[in-house]
C-alpha cells in the first residue's frame, strides 16, 4: 500500500493487574489512500481509545501502526516528534467544529499551515482554495458565529485537510446535522478523500450515514470485524 493507514494487532490496556481494562485486544484495520471507512460500535467498545491511539494522543500498549510506508508505532513510537506527526500527518474533525471565534474563516483554516512554518500569504492562499473547493469560499471573510452549522462543519473539514495529511480521523462529524446536511458532509468527505488521496476514518452512530460506507469496521469488546456493504 503506497499510502493510507495500516493497523496490526493493536492492543491498549489501561492500568495493570486486577484493575486492568483491556480496551483494545488486537485491532486489525487497513484504510487505503482515497478511501472513507466507518467505525461503529456500542458505547465502551473501544472507539475513542482507537482514535486516540491513531491520533497519537495516547500510546498503544503493543502492536503496529503504519502511515504510507512509515512505521509510526511498533511496540513503541517510531517517530521522535509526536506533535509534528499530529500536525502534519493526521487531520481531526470533531462533532463540534471548534472554530476559533475571534479569527475569520480564512484564518481559522490558515492557522495550521502558519504553525507548520508557511508564510501568512501562502497559508491564506491555500485556505482560500480549499474553502472554494468546499463551497464556502464566499464566507471566507466571515466570522464563525455568522455561519450556519453546516457551513461551520465545512470550514472544519477545510482545516483538517489544509496540511494535506494522509489520514483524517472524524469523530461523529455529522451528529449535530439534519439528514440532508449529514449526507452532504459524507459526500464531501468522499470527494476530498479521492481528491487529496486521504484515508478517512469516520466514527459514527448516525443511522443516516452508516449505509453510505462501502466498508465498515464494527468494534466490540476491543476487537474489529470488517463488513462490506453494497453502495450504489
Ligand atoms: P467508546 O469510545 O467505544 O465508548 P472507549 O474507548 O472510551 O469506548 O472505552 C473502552 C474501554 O476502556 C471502556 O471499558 C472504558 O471504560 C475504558 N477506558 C477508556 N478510557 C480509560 C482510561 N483513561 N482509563 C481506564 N479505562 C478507560
Amino acid at each position: 500500500m503506497a499510502d493510507g493507514i495500516c493497523i496490526e494487532r493493536l492492543v491498549k490496556t489501561y492500568g495493570s493487574g486486577d484493575t486492568a481494562v483491556h480496551a483494545l485486544r488486537g485491532v486489525e484495520m487497513e484504510v487505503a489512500a482515497g478511501e472513507v471507512v466507518g467505525l461503529i460500535g456500542p458505547s465502551g467498545s473501544g472507539k475513542s481509545t482507537l482514535l486516540k491511539c491513531l491520533g497519537a494522543v495516547i500510546a498503544p500498549t503493543s502492536g503496529r501502526m503504519t502511515i504510507g510506508t512509515d512505521v509510526i508505532f511498533d511496540d513503541g513510537w517510531k517517530v521522535d516528534d509526536l506533535r509534528a506527526l499530529r500536525r502534519d500527518r493526521i487531520g481531526f474533525i470533531f462533532q463540534a467544529p471548534y472554530l476559533i471565534p475571534f479569527l475569520d474563516v480564512t484564518d481559522n483554516v490558515a492557522l495550521l499551515p502558519m504553525l507548520a512554518g508557511k508564510s501568512n500569504a501562502e497559508s491564506r492562499k491555500e485556505a482560500r482554495a480549499l474553502l472554494d473547493a468546499l463551497d464556502v469560499g464566499h464566507r471566507a471573510a466571515a466570522m464563525p458565529s455568522q455561519l450556519s452549522g453546516g457551513e461551520q462543519q465545512r470550514v472544519a473539514i477545510a482545516r483538517a485537510l489544509v496540511n494535506r495529511p494522509p489520514v483524517i480521523l472524524a469523530d461523529e462529524p455529522t451528529a449535530p446535522l439534519d439528514g440532508e446536511r449529514a449526507l452532504a458532509v459524507v459526500a464531501l468527505l468522499n470527494d476530498m478523500a479521492r481528491q487529496f488521496d486521504t484515508a478517512i476514518i469516520v466514527v459514527t452512530h448516525d443511522e443516516k450515514i452508516i449505509p453510505t460506507f462501502r466498508r465498515l469496521y464494527h468494534i466490540r469488546d476491543g476487537v474489529t470485524v470488517e463488513e462490506r456493504q453494497p453502495v450504489d
